[in-house]
């Protein structure tokens, strides 16, 4: 048994001011990752600040978007009219993640915040660069048909495990924080990092700094899209890969494109290459699976992986025949 305090934050700025002053604080809102990692031993804080009472929940459409607060609940989110009408994959997204009992309890922004699934980093009798910097990484070499194929780099190969944040790539989500330094505007691209030489830096928020609320702008290929995840079983299991996928389509032409790849990086990762030969091209499965085929280049596995590498792009190409199907 380890010691932890627990705080009540009142407003934004206490939160925030209890997060400044304890380096070993953390956050907790549904609690769904952060007490599990608690009950391994792999996050120890000292603090638990409670931020459930802070104003940050409720989902707001507008003429341009959704703004959803950050402690909206996932099945709230789901459920929501305008996210169904506009936002298909991120719905299709957040019903495939965990189970009926654990979206209702876990908040948008304690998924996009949430850790690796690799089993090395929960296990706290192996070493893991991501836990413990300069330990080694098990995962190398051990087991890791969940690892990653590409982003990867010789200290860290974790895969990124929110099905959320690859819809909300593929949607050109906008994260909203605040922090010491005031607020920011982060497309939710740029929020996380790859490991590199410091595996246990995954995003670019800086100590303190909460997320209040994801932006979801209003697109053709949002409202077109899909998510396919593509897993062990069909309840409750992490993708072994997983693709969103968006599509712009007028006159039987391809007009606009946004796919993201799951399953396969430390971090969600765009699908640039594949958008690029959509453009322009007549809609149809021979135009997806020439495109698909890029999906996979600079991949390479790591020995129990290596399925990976073929299976994004028959994911990629079936994802987009399904957003053409869209209506
Ligand atoms: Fe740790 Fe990353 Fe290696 Fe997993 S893959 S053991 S998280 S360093």
């Amino acid at each position: 048994m380890r010691p932890v305090s627990y705080a009540r934050a009142t407003d934004t700025a206490a939160a925030i001011a209890f997060a400044l002053g304890d380096p070993h604080a953390e956050f907790i809102a549904g609690g769904t990752n952060v007490v599990d990692l608690m009950k391994d031993d792999v996050a120890r804080p000292s603090t638990l600040v409670d931020i459930t009472r802070l104003p940050l929940g409720g989902i707001t459409p507008s003429a341009t978007g959704i703004r959803i607060g950050a402690l909206a609940r996932m099945s709230e989110v789901a459920d929501h009219p305008a996210m169904q009408a506009n936002f298909p994959a991120v719905v299709q997204a957040l019903n495939d993640s965990a189970s009926p009992q654990l979206r209702n309890m876990a908040t948008i922004g304690g998924n996009v915040m949430q850790r690796t699934r690799c089993t090395y980093f929960r296990d706290v009798s192996q070493p893991c660069n991501k836990r413990a910097p300069g330990a080694g990484c098990a995962a190398i070499g051990g087991v890791n048909r969940m690892h990653s194929v590409i982003g990867t780099s010789p200290h860290c190969i974790c895969a990124h495990a929110s099905d959320l944040a690859v819809a909300l790539v593929m949607a050109g989500a906008i994260v909203h924080t605040r922090g010491a330094g005031g607020e920011r505007s982060i497309p939710i691209e740029a929020l996380y990092l790859l490991p590199g030489d410091t595996p246990q830096r995954e995003t670019v928020l800086e100590r303190g700094e909460l997320i209040e609320a994801v932006e979801l702008p209003a697109s053709t290929p949002a409202r077109r899209s899909v998510y396919l995840k593509v897993r062990d079983r069909r309840q409750y299991e992490f993708a072994l890969v997983s693709v969103a996928a968006g599509l712009e389509i007028a006159g039987g032409t391809i007009r606009g494109a946004r796919v993201a790849l799951g399953g396969v990086a430390p971090k969600p990762w765009r699908a640039h290459a594949v958008e690029a030969q959509l453009i322009g091209k007549p809609a149809g499965v021979q135009t997806y699976a020439a495109a698909a085929a890029y999906a996979s280049v600079g991949m390479r596995g790591f020995g129990e992986n290596d399925f990976k590498v073929p299976l994004i792009g028959r994911a990629v190409a079936r994802a987009l025949a399904m957003a053409e199907a869209v209506s």
